[in-house]
């Protein structure tokens, strides 16, 4: 629902504190319901007599505060997404209900400074030489101080072996302290601190220039150019002024290493928001940042909204990535987000990133944010160098080209490790039958199904659906049904009679289903067990791995001849952000890229001129087109059980409309016309301004909501989307 609704606070309740921001509790319906206070009427509209009284108001502590509904009602506005859902998707789950909750600190560890130095050596040794992992954590603690659970999780521990030093009387339990956090010389640990570069000091110079007002900040350096050393010591600056700063990454249960990084420089409390987090620990998060004494927190996409009342620099880390856009519901981008809160809160915000997005670059350009470049590898690592190898004329052996396995075997003898990188999990894309060339499909999606060998499923990557493998054809009857194409699971079993002497590992969603499996591959990998890697985009996030001087992306050409206009630049970034994983220590990597067509100009662009060229040409493209960042994009989505009415619905809604200074595009079906038993289709609205969008959008809007099939079709609104 698209309005706000209206109550009275009731006698009862006039003695209490309330105001905007607070959280109440409402009858709605048959229901009672948590609802949000987002302003005040001393004459409403309606007939008192038909207001509802607010119920109960709910602890203080969880209120939102004004900058906070101020914040929320902007992005509401912009994204034009119903006000309701957005204050729910803000807040943590458990404070979208009414239930009681814990509002106290977190439980944190550290080691009892009681114990005297005879009865740690003690202990320690009592512990049994097999528990290696107890000995860890008990180390880490000692270098550390206190640390919460989300944080012992992320360094890779298990709750087992936190308990078992708890037993032995190791440990020290406390709550993190309730204060506001304030700066001392004992923050930071100064031997951790790196002398930085002429380039990486004139960058932190520029920005601390800019603290307490809004500036936006983008910092576009080279994989390994030290851009998080930056950041540190841009923090230190906000810390030193007793501020909070909110670090946001694409990742973080994929990436422990950022955690660490901070942990090691900042004697603070970090907070963790992210997926892996239960309700309670995320609620901690959101309290323990509102009462301002978590100095940092390190959060995944939805921590944008995350209250902190002495915020004084946000930090938006890998700012292309795009897993900072929310696809469903309420979809907003948390880039975008991040730089209007900063510009509401007053303060500066960096976006960094090796591969800067078309749209960032542009506002660069118009001079909107400050541009500041770091060209060179601190120390003496070097970039891996890019190479094509065309496979358009030659036999591939389980997808590899005879050069791809040469210098393999090449990489391999030297004792160092090869990455291959192939962007499709299972075994293979679909299952065909020999005789008809039938190919099993989901029903639900006209798609094929991908085919898993170890569980002997069939599984939809579209909807999820699953079912056994079938062993006969549902058009000819033959049972001569074989799987088309490679997935990583094929791949990684070829390469084990490929290279039978030495062992490889497979990292997609699959094979780190479940937790911790992850991170012990990964330091499988940096203990050398492993020689060969194999994975999807997982393994292009920010892992360092120093041995790996081989890198091979496996097929490439999809993205070259997308219907989607930011495939190009979305292959370049992967391309070079895959490539800044190899050759990190003192040894040069190098990167084969198969392909069918080496003459494509992109390719040649990238790999002849580097990323800062073909974006500046891919930008040329973009405004020639008068395409995004040139112009402004919204979506308006329909779907319905059949074809017609969702389309019809677009057509209805969009006909009756001068389209003024905006284009209408449409009704087309989606590119996946049919998705889990939905049929879809979309309008493209697309602007010279941002105020023509809106206005369109809105009349759009106000259009479908008088709809008479407004029931009958689901909709939904996309500014500024990602993908169709
Ligand atoms: P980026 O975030 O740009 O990919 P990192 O911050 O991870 O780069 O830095 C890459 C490597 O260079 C790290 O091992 C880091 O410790 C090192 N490094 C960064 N800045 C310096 C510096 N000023 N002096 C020495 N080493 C540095
Ligand atoms: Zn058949
Ligand atoms: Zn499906």
């Amino acid at each position: 629902m698209r309005q706000t609704f209206t109550y009275a606070l009731p006698e009862r309740l006039a003695e209490a504190k309330i105001g905007v921001g607070a959280r109440v509790q409402i009858p709605f319906g048959n229901r009672s319901l948590i609802g949000v206070v987002l302003g005040e009427q001393s004459d409403p509209e309606l007939a008192t007599d038909k207001i509802k009284d607010i119920q109960a108001i709910l602890p203080l502590e969880s209120h939102l505060d004004e900058q906070q509904v101020k914040f929320l009602l902007t992005c509401a506005r912009y994204y034009h997404h119903p006000v309701g859902d957005v204050f729910s998707q803000a807040l943590p789950v458990l404070l979208r209900q009414a239930n009681e909750i814990d509002l106290r600190q977190p439980l944190c560890w550290q080691v009892d400074p009681q114990l005297s130095e005879q009865q740690l050596t003690e202990t320690l040794e009592s512990i049994n030489k097999t528990a290696i992992k107890q000995k860890a954590l008990f180390a880490l603690l000692q270098k550390q101080g206190a640390m919460t659970w989300p944080q012992i999780r992320l360094s890779g521990f298990t709750k087992a072996q936190l308990n078992a030093l708890i037993k032995k009387q190791l440990l020290l339990e406390s709550r993190l302290p309730s204060e506001v956090f304030r700066f001392d010389e004992s923050v930071v640990t100064e031997e951790n601190k790196l002398q930085l570069t002429t380039e990486q000091a004139l960058v932190v110079s520029q920005i601390t220039q800019h603290l307490n007002q809004f500036s936006c900040h983008l910092v576009d350096g080279i994989t390994g150019s030290g851009k998080t050393e930056v950041y540190l010591q841009v923090m230190e600056k906000v810390l030193q002024q007793n501020q909070q700063v909110l670090v946001m990454v694409p990742e973080i249960g994929l990436t422990p290493q950022t955690l660490h990084r901070f942990e090691k420089r900042f004697n603070v409390p970090i907070m963790l928001h992210h997926s892996g987090l239960n309700d309670g620990e995320r609620l901690q998060t959101w309290q323990s940042a509102r009462l301002g004494s978590a100095a940092i927190v390190l959060a995944t996409r939805s921590g944008v909204f995350t209250p902190m009342p002495n915020l004084g620099l946000i930090v938006v880390d890998e700012e292309h990535d795009g897993s900072l856009k929310q696809q469903e519901g309420f979809r907003y981008h948390s880039r975008d987000l991040a730089i209007l809160r900063a510009n509401q809160q007053k303060l500066p915000v960096i976006l960094g990133s090796a591969t800067p997005s078309l749209e960032s670059l542009h506002n660069a350009q118009e001079k909107r944010y400050h541009y500041h470049q770091l060209t060179q590898r601190p120390g003496s690592s070097k970039l891996a160098s890019m190479h094509l190898v065309d496979i358009s004329a030659q036999p591939l052996v389980h997808g590899l080209s005879h050069q791809v396995q040469q210098a393999m075997q090449a990489t391999l003898a030297k004792g160092e490790q090869v990455l291959l990188f192939l962007n499709r999990r299972g075994f293979a894309p679909a299952i065909s039958c020999k005789e008809c060339h039938w190919v099993c499909e989901c029903q639900r999606c006209n798609r094929p199904y991908t085919f898993h060998h170890n569980q002997q499923l069939l599984v939809c990557h579209h909807c999820g659906s699953q079912k056994r493998v079938t062993k006969q054809c549902q058009n000819c009857g033959s049972v001569r049904l074989t799987p088309l194409g490679q997935g990583t699971e094929q791949l990684e079993q070829r390469l084990e009679e490929l290279f039978p002497q030495f062992n490889s590992v497979r990292i997609d969603r699959d094979s780190t289903r479940r937790k911790g499996e992850l991170e012990k591959h990964l330091e499988a990998i940096a203990n050398n067990e492993y020689q060969i890697l194999v994975g999807t985009q997982m393994l292009a996030k920010g892992h360092h791995f120093p041995n790996v001087t081989l890198v091979v992306m496996l097929d490439v050409d999809g993205a070259l001849f997308s219907y989607d206009f930011r495939a190009p630049e979305k292959l370049a970034q992967l391309l070079v952000q895959v490539a800044g994983r190899a050759g990190r220590a003192s040894k040069p990597g190098k990167v084969l890229i198969q392909t069918h067509y080496p003459q494509h100009p992109l390719l040649q662009d990238l790999i002849n001129n580097g990323y800062e060229h073909f974006a500046r040409f891919a930008l040329v493209e973009r405004s020639q087109a008068m395409m995004p960042p040139f112009s402004f994009q919204a979506l308006i989505r329909a779907e319905a059980n059949n074809a017609y009415q969702p389309e019809q619905f677009l057509r209805d809604i969009s006909s009756p409309l001068m389209a003024g200074d905006c284009a209408i595009c449409g009704p087309v079906a989606a590119p996946m016309e049919k998705k889990a038993g939905k049929y879809r289709f979309h309008l493209t609205i697309l602007g010279r301004d941002r105020k023509s969008l809106h206005k369109t959008t809105q009349m759009l809007i106000s259009n479908a909501e008088q709809n008479g099939d407004k029931n009958k079709v689901r909709w939904h609104v996309d500014i500024d989307p990602q993908d169709m």
